[in-house]
């Protein structure tokens, strides 16, 4: 058998109320699968900032970095205004733990009307999020004007368009395994704006086909297709159906995907994953949703799908395959949903009723 080490971060707000579903869905995995899970709980988040100073605590990154596998990520909150010594502890260990992609799927229940099933592949460490940013003077420009670098390399390109490859080839498997995928085939889109940024985005676009061209992927029968991001967003919206997975720069990726999660109901059913070499923190996509803290009844599908994603990405894509189809099962019977589904369900009954379909 194979074991897992985790470290659990809740953070703030329904973090922690969400975070525990994680690791009760991971301990309800069936034996035949061979998995064992240690956990370790680890503090971060705007809470453990107020009580030591410091929002993502030295002992949290060792663990992971030294301890762990894996982890699930809850949310945490940003003061509404700036705090001196404050910075958001997720941002922090991306950069520690070379996270460079943000992996997020979108995906409805099959049985939807009209079903989506896509997953956008966002670079993580460059374009314009370096924040070499600055502001300058001149008359000329009419008075204070601002800049920003927009970096764009040829390694992190590749990098990111191979993982999007991979992660076609797997959408395969879990296709032929009997998953109702949406798409037929596995599909991969390049989005840039290269015919404006024909330097930067066109580097990114170069790379990505260059990286897309790998026999492994060409064998496959990875299809890659491009799209200009503003037309992409026209396209998103009109046919969600016929995306399979997108790959995109950094602020492209950002606003394609949270744009996206509003296409399938609620925030509180988008997962995502930081994902490095060897290493991946799941994440739900929301935050610590203030205004239904401690009331029990905090959707926590985010939490559960982005559990299973972290599986995928440490190679247990059968585990994760069992909790993607109850997690289904629930929202198909549509019997057990939370409020932010329309339904009456505590987050309780939510995470016992998908157990119980494991
Ligand atoms: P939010 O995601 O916390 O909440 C937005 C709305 O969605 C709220 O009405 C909330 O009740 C609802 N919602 C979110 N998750 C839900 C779930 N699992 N079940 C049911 N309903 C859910 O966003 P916000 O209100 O803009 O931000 C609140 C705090 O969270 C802020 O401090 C913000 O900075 C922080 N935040 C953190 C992250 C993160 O940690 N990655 C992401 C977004 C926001
Ligand atoms: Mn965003």
């Amino acid at each position: 058998s194979r074991l897992l080490r985790i470290g659990l971060i809740p953070g703030d707000g329904i973090g922690r109320e969400v975070i525990p579903a994680g690791r009760r869905i991971l301990e309800a995995l069936p034996s035949s699968l061979g998995l064992k899970f240690e956990f370790t709980d680890l503090d971060a988040g705007f809470e453990t900032f107020q009580k030591t100073g410091a929002a993502l605590p030295e002992r949290t990154v060792d663990v992971l970095k030294n301890g762990c596998d894996g982890a699930l990520f809850g949310a945490v909150s940003s003061p509404t205004k700036a705090v001196k010594g404050y910075s958001s502890p997720i941002v922090a260990l991306r950069k520690k733990l070379d996270l460079y992609a943000n992996v997020r799927p979108v995906k409805t229940v099959a049985t939807a009307a009209s079903p989506i099933d896509m997953v956008i592949v966002r670079e993580n460490t460059e374009d314009l999020y370096v924040k070499e940013e600055r502001t300058l003077e001149d008359p000329a420009m009419g008075g204070v004007y601002a800049e920003a670098i927009k970096r764009i390399s040829t390694r992190a390109s590749l990098r990111i368009a191979t993982m999007a490859g991979e992660i076609a080839l797997r959408r395969q498997k879990l296709r032929e395994s009997g998953f109702a995928s949406i798409h037929k085939s596995p599909l991969v889109t390049i989005t840039h704006k290269s015919n404006v940024l024909s330097q930067t985005d066109g580097l990114f676009r170069t790379c990505a086909k260059e990286a897309l061209a790998a026999s492994r992927f060409v064998d496959g029968g990875v299809a890659v297709e491009e799209q200009i991001v503003d037309s992409m967003v026209y396209k998103l919206f009109r046919q969600p159906g016929s995306y399979d997975v997108i790959v995109a720069p950094n602020l492209y990726g950002d606003i394609l995907s949270d744009g996206a999660a509003a296409l399938v109901g609620s925030l509180g059913l988008v997962p995502s994953a930081n994902v490095g070499e060897g290493f991946a923190i799941g994440e739900p996509c929301h935050g610590s949703a203030p205004d239904i803290e401690g009331k029990g009844v905090a959707n926590p599908i985010a939490t559960l799908r982005s559990t299973a994603l972290m599986l995928e990405f440490l190679g247990e894509e059968q585990a994760a395959a069992k909790i993607y189809t109850a997690v289904d099962a629930n929202l198909e019977e549509a019997k057990l949903l939370s409020p932010d589904l329309g339904g009456k369900a505590t987050t309780e009954e939510v995470v016992s009723d998908i157990l119980k379909r494991l």
